[in-house]
């Protein structure tokens, strides 16, 4: 099964915006066991994006374009297909219906030409919208004798990705007429290079290989860590997950250490539960990052049960004064000690977390560009670790935050 892919919009083309979309859905394509050989973008233009679904329909079995699903005069991909289908657009008062209560139940107003979204090509099936206002559109089309498929989805990506997974996937795979099960698993880790994981999971990829079921991947997304996804095809869900759940346990045998959660498990998410689960509230004192831990452990929803707040210590008199830091130099495994245990009495938090460093552009003190000293003092004992982080000041700063969550979260892990 071969299916290719179709990114609408001029300002793709111009370079305002990247498409994503197409790198989302070509991932998730392979994930499902589809092949994907052309991906390719067209401007606004109704006769273009006509002669570009033609051109790709004449290879591939399957087709998703996206975007251009809107409002607006320039949204032309529900004219284009069925242009490419050979029929007409037909007014649907399902989808007008469902569009003019959003509208409703948001006190806006409706402007007319939003029921342009109601239109249908005759024979195709909607797919039910259920965050913007653009349904999404199955197309069947028969080529050269062939029956073969347009998936029409808007360009929104959150958009576009919740209508891929719900419908166009499963669509997929039953027009493929296969009917197994193929589950992937994301093992997030931290703590070692791609490069190294790769080495250190060497014979294990060779035994995968052999079997090619599941298949593993190193995806690297920055200061969110390194992620090993694991996929594999069975019969069933069962059969699937019981694979993972065997190849999981061998991943783990020889990096279990960096592997700090599951699918969309979130340093700061883990770390919050590990706190909330042993029912300790964190105190944060923060330099080099000035709020950033704070800021990216509040983002998860129900952190308030475990954080008391930051004191976020950016001048050395702050150290001193608030945090009782003793004068000396202030980027040290001694301050981040003492920043700690005063944040923790400030506060009134059974944990202290503190971050004192150097973000640059120029060294201080002495201590080069991306030195981070991090303190913990959880009422038992105080522990402190110094760290290089790489990257320039943004990079340097956001990788300081997972970095200090990390070494909590191994801290925690230690003192059970
Ligand atoms: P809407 O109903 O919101 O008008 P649409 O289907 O008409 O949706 P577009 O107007 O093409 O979609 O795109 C809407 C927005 O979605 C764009 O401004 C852009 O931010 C984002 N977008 C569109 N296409 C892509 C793409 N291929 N990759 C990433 N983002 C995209
Ligand atoms: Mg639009």
């Amino acid at each position: 099964m071969r299916c290719d892919v179709v990114a609408v919009g001029t300002e793709l083309l111009l370079g305002q915006i990247v498409d994503t979309n197409s790198s989302w859905i070509g991932e998730h394509l392979a994930g499902y066991g589809i092949d994907s050989l052309l991906q390719v973008k067209v401007g606004d233009n109704l006769g273009r994006v006509e002669a570009v679904l033609r051109s790709t329909l004449a290879n591939a079995d399957a087709v998703i374009v996206c975007g251009g699903l809107g409002p607006t005069h320039d949204d032309l991909t529900r004219e284009a297909v069925a242009a490419v289908m050979g029929v007409e657009l037909r007014h649907d008062d399902t989808v007008a219906a469902v569009i003019t209560q959003m509208f409703a139940s948001r006190n806006r107003y409706m402007a007319a030409n939003n029921l342009r979204q109601a239109m249908v090509p005759v024979g195709a099936t909607v797919i039910a919208q259920t965050r913007g206002t653009a349904p999404g559109l199955i197309c069947p089309v028969r080529v050269d004798g062939v029956d073969k498929v347009m998936y029409a989805v808007p360009g929104v990506p959150h958009e576009m990705k919740e209508m891929v997974e719900r419908a166009v996937l499963p669509d997929l795979r039953q027009r493929s007429g296969d009917t197994s099960a193929i589950v992937s698993r994301t093992l997030r880790t931290w703590g070692e290079s791609e490069s190294g994981l790769n080495e250190r999971l060497d014979a294990l990829i060779a035994r995968l290989d052999e079997t090619g079921n599941p298949t593993l991947a190193f995806l690297a997304s920055g200061w969110e860590g390194l992620k090993v996804r694991l996929t594999a095809k069975a019969p069933t869900r069962e059969d699937a997950e019981l694979l993972l759940d065997q190849w999981d346990g061998e991943v783990r045998a020889v990096v279990g250490e960096h592997v700090f959660g599951v699918d969309d498990e979130t340093m700061e998410s883990v770390t919050l539960q590990m706190l909330r689960s042993r029912g300790l509230t964190l105190g944060l004192a923060e330099s080099v990052t000035g709020g950033l831990v704070a800021g990216r452990l509040t983002a998860v929803p129900g952190a308030s049960d475990v954080v008391r707040g930051a004191v976020v210590s950016y001048a050395s008199e702050v150290k001193f004064d608030l945090l009782g830091v003793p004068e000396g130099p202030v980027v040290s495994e001694a301050a981040a000690a003492a920043m700690a245990t005063g944040v923790r009495r400030v506060l009134g938090a059974d944990v202290g977390l503190a971050l004192t460093g150097v973000a640059g552009p120029t060294e201080q003190d002495g201590m080069p560009v991306g030195t981070l000293c991090i303190g913990i003092d959880d009422g038992h004992t105080v522990a402190t670790h110094t760290v290089r982080v790489p990257g320039q000041r943004e990079q340097m700063r956001q990788m300081s935050v997972i970095t200090a969550l990390d070494y909590l979260r191994r801290h925690l892990a230690a003192a059970e």
